[in-house]
């Protein structure tokens, strides 16, 4: 009988750890970025929600696989690429306004490491719409804010091989929407795209195939639908102060 009471209490500590571990996982309170103005170059921040939060739309399997190996991986590799170097005491910003001079490995995975966690924190369950400011600013752009929703989610569409599309302001504070090869984004040197990013969208297959294999513009469909524009707005207030 005692026996049995210590496997009992045994088995309902490892079911605690397995939940105190599991929790922090998701746990926005443990999130250490966040806002992607104080970004920290050597933090790998946990996802702000857990790896079901966005289902249907994206699936758990796919979050966790994406999360916790693509991003984790990229990040690591950034890590290795920096370590010993003068990087190592730099923001972001910096790093990327001369990455082509920092090379292959820090543009790369730099970028793989930077534009996740800027994808996962313009995500969320739950999507409002965009703050009257932003919403003013994408009409008088675009025509409408459908009309932005078809230019974006055509740039993520057609955007050959691997990479993002971005909403973004340029540097004379009008926005714009484009989209960059496989790690690059709007913030480095050797873009095409020049700004400050607001919005983004993996369009990588790892970051869709599971769920909706080769159909592309499906998952670009569903991505309105877990668009955080809380944060997307908030974005969009700081970039033209
Ligand atoms: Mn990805």
């Amino acid at each position: 009988m005692e026996k049995k009471n210590i496997m009992k209490k045994t088995g309902l500590g490892i079911i605690a750890i397995l939940f105190a571990v599991k929790s922090f996982a998701g746990d926005p309170k443990n999130l250490k970025n966040t806002t992607m103005e104080k970004f920290d170059i050597h933090v790998f921040p946990a996802l702000p929600y857990g790896y079901d939060a966005l289902e249907p739309y994206i699936d758990a399997r796919t979050m966790e696989i994406h999360y916790d190996r693509h991003h984790r991986a990229y990040f690591n590799n950034f890590t290795a690429a920096i370590k010993g170097t003068s990087l190592e005491n730099s923001t972001i910003d910096q790093i990327f306004s001369k990455v082509s001079e920092a090379g292959d490995a820090v543009r790369n995975n730099g970028g793989g490491f930077y534009n996740h966690v800027f994808f996962w924190n313009n995500l969320a369950p739950k999507s409002a719409g965009p703050s009257a400011e932003l919403t003013a600013a994408l009409v008088k752009e675009f025509g409408s804010f459908d009309k932005f929703r078809e230019l974006f989610g055509n740039s993520a569409k057609t955007r050959f091989g691997s990479g993002w599309a971005w909403l973004y302001v340029t540097a004379d504070k009008r926005l714009a929407v484009g989209s960059t090869p496989n790690q690059d984004n709007p913030l480095m040197d050797v873009s095409a795209i020049k700004g400050t990013p607001l919005l983004t969208i993996d369009v990588w297959e790892h970051a869709y195939y599971l769920k909706y294999q080769n159909k592309r513009a499906d998952y670009v469909e569903a991505f309105w639908k877990v668009v955080n524009w809380e944060e997307v707005s908030k974005r969009y207030n700081a970039a033209v102060k």
